[in-house]
């Protein structure tokens, strides 16, 4: 096919200026995903040769390349990976299909001000690719995917339109050359030194050697030093050579003994898996030996990534089997609540082969998910209280939401859950904190729901409750609507909502409810349309009156949340 020209679609346009703008102060990230595109480029390769040997076309080692040349400015990074059809490259580097993109984008706008958060974004959404611009005039990809004869050239300024013509390529994989800006970068990454600092840094556990050719210097052989009388080196004792060098560790610290490890290590690995720039807040690597073996490292972040609630991906799992790649977001390792868990679980039992419908059968992969969620648990219950606040105010809507969806659990779950109280002065208390505080005539564990705390503490639903000097937790999460329904007790104390039906305080006497008899019917004849029932209630201190739940019916902010929710 002859040379043809294409628009980017505005979106990807779009996302190309503000990637560019908004991440020119850490510009060295754009080797980083171009690496990790390398790399998932081979999983795939590899992957797929598993059961197509044929894909691997005879060649040696799998590998990513790095080239710079100073004198025309260039960098090209190769890989000999699975590589793009003419259709894939047309839909991955000129179309957003991606979803989660929108996100991306608002959420960079949102954060323009600061390029602390930039980066982290860019990890998280995928959308490395266009980093290539930070650095580069140019960007010119040649691709030949693994299996099939014609490869393509894909090539762009980044400013609008890109073009595609039919290329030569022997090996298969892709080839991605950058013609590096003149002017205004910080770093020359023609440079040998600063590539080797940069992948070091942002690269050094990628599973794949990243070679590049580089100037060595090598003792001259004996025979080739020039010596005097004496049998002293008269001139050169070394000389110059070009050599391959590999330029990451590729240290698999999953399966390392922790001894062997080191906090900087632990560290690193975890930005490495989960593009996020902070530190993790706790991990745990565990070796388990028994009728299963495998190694399990898991970090909880520090921070909810921006994407949480609206990710398509449900886990942070990757599976390795034996130190090889078998699959990322591995759901079946970890449930979708705790899906803010990243790491990595290398079993050797597993077959190389496996695949996604053999994975949700297999009893050894549940063996395995029991027993990690068992020690996730485990270990946020025995973090601190205060690091414990910090990592609920992150993470407690999911931890919430496995209450309804991990039945196995539920009181270990019940357990870790916390709340604001009417008591509390804005401090987390957990359901056995609010169980020893309760007064001695109290029954049950008062709650309300509803959308700011603010205003639930202020409820005049409270009142009587405080009357009573009764504890009263204050839910404020969408999620706590589905707690309370999947929480009917905690240590055999029952939930009870502080608006919903009659609360049993003290009953209203008969005298009374004669006395307003009249009052209660006029009242219920001119609400009819609106409201089930008037009722007269002895729930109410200070205030005059207040709309109330069905004992058994839903909650207020329930029905508000159905009704946005559409149903
Ligand atoms: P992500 O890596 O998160 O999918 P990127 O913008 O980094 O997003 O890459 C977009 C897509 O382009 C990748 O998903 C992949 O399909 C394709 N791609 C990029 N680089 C390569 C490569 N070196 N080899 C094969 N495919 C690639
Ligand atoms: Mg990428």
């Amino acid at each position: 096919m002859s040379k043809e020209t294409r628009q980017f679609e505005t979106e990807v346009q779009q996302l190309m200026n503000l990637i560019v703008n908004s991440l020119y102060s850490n510009e060295e990230i754009f080797l980083r995903e171009l690496i990790s595109n390398a790399s998932d480029a081979i999983d795939k390769l590899r992957f797929e040769a598993q059961t197509h040997t044929e894909l691997l076309e005879g060649e040696g080692e799998l590998h990513i390349r790095i080239a710079p040349d100073s004198e025309t400015k260039t960098l090209v990074i190769s890989d000999n990976g699975i590589g793009m059809t003419r259709d894939e490259v047309v839909e991955n580097l000129g179309t957003i299909a991606k979803s989660g993109t929108a996100a991306f984008m608002k959420a960079m706008e949102e954060s323009k001000k600061g390029d602390a958060i930039a980066p982290e974004l860019i990890g998280q959404f995928g959308v490395g690719f266009y980093s290539a611009f930070i650095v580069a005039d140019k960007v010119t990809v040649e691709t030949r995917k693994a299996g099939e004869g014609e490869a393509v050239r894909w090539e762009s300024d980044g400013l609008g339109s890109y073009t595609l013509e039919t290329c030569a390529k022997k090996e298969h994989g892709t080839t991605i050359t950058l013609q590096l800006k003149a002017e205004g970068l910080e770093e020359d990454f023609t440079e040998e030194w600063a590539i080797k600092r940069v992948v070091k840094q942002h690269s050094d556990f990628v599973a794949y050697p990243v070679i590049m050719n580089v100037e060595k210097t090598e003792p001259l052989p004996d025979e080739e030093i020039i010596k005097d009388a004496d049998g002293k080196p008269i001139g050169e004792t070394t000389k110059k050579v070009r050599a391959d060098e590999t330029l990451n560790s590729m240290k698999a610290i999953w399966a390392t003994p922790k001894s062997e490890v080191t906090d900087e290590e632990y560290d690193e690995f975890y930005r490495h898996i989960s593009h996020d720039w902070n530190s993790p807040l706790d991990k745990i690597h565990m070796k388990f030996e028994g009728t299963t073996e495998y190694d399990a490292l898991l970090y909880v972040p520090s921070k909810a990534p921006m994407d949480m609630y609206y990710s398509e991906k449900k886990t942070g799992i990757h599976l390795y089997c034996k130190r090889v790649f078998i699959m990322d977001d591995c759901t079946e390792l970890m449930p979708e609540y705790l899906g803010f868990i990243k790491g990595v679980v290398d079993a050797s039992d597993l077959n190389l082969n496996v695949s996604r419908e053999i994975l949700q059968q297999n009893r050894l992969v549940r063996n395995i998910r029991k027993n990690l969620v068992k020690k996730v648990l485990e270990l946020f219950s025995k973090m601190e209280k205060e690091t414990y606040a910090g990592f609920f105010d992150e993470f407690g809507p999911a931890i919430k939401s496995g209450i309804p969806m991990d039945h196995d659990n539920r009181d270990k779950l019940a357990k870790l859950i916390r709340y604001k109280t009417t008591k509390s002065d804005g401090a987390y208390v957990s359901l056995e904190e609010y169980v020893a505080g309760m007064k001695e005539d109290q029954e049950f564990i008062y709650y309300i729901t509803g959308e700011d705390l603010v205003s639930l503490a202020g409820s005049p639903h409270l009142e009587a409750l405080k009357a009573k000097d009764y504890e009263v937790l204050l839910m404020s999460d969408p999620v706590d609507e589905w707690v309370v329904q999947s929480l009917p007790e905690f240590d055999g104390k029952k939930l009870k909502s502080a608006e919903m039906g009659d609360l049993d305080l003290t009953e209203v006497d008969d005298d009374t409810k004669e006395a307003f008899k009249n009052f209660m019917e006029y009242l219920q004849k001119q609400l009819d349309e609106e409201i089930k029932e008037v009722k007269l209630s002895s729930r109410l201190k200070d205030s005059v009156s207040c709309l109330s739940g069905d004992a058994l019916g839903m909650s207020a902010y329930m029905e508000k949340i159905m009704k946005a929710s559409g149903q």
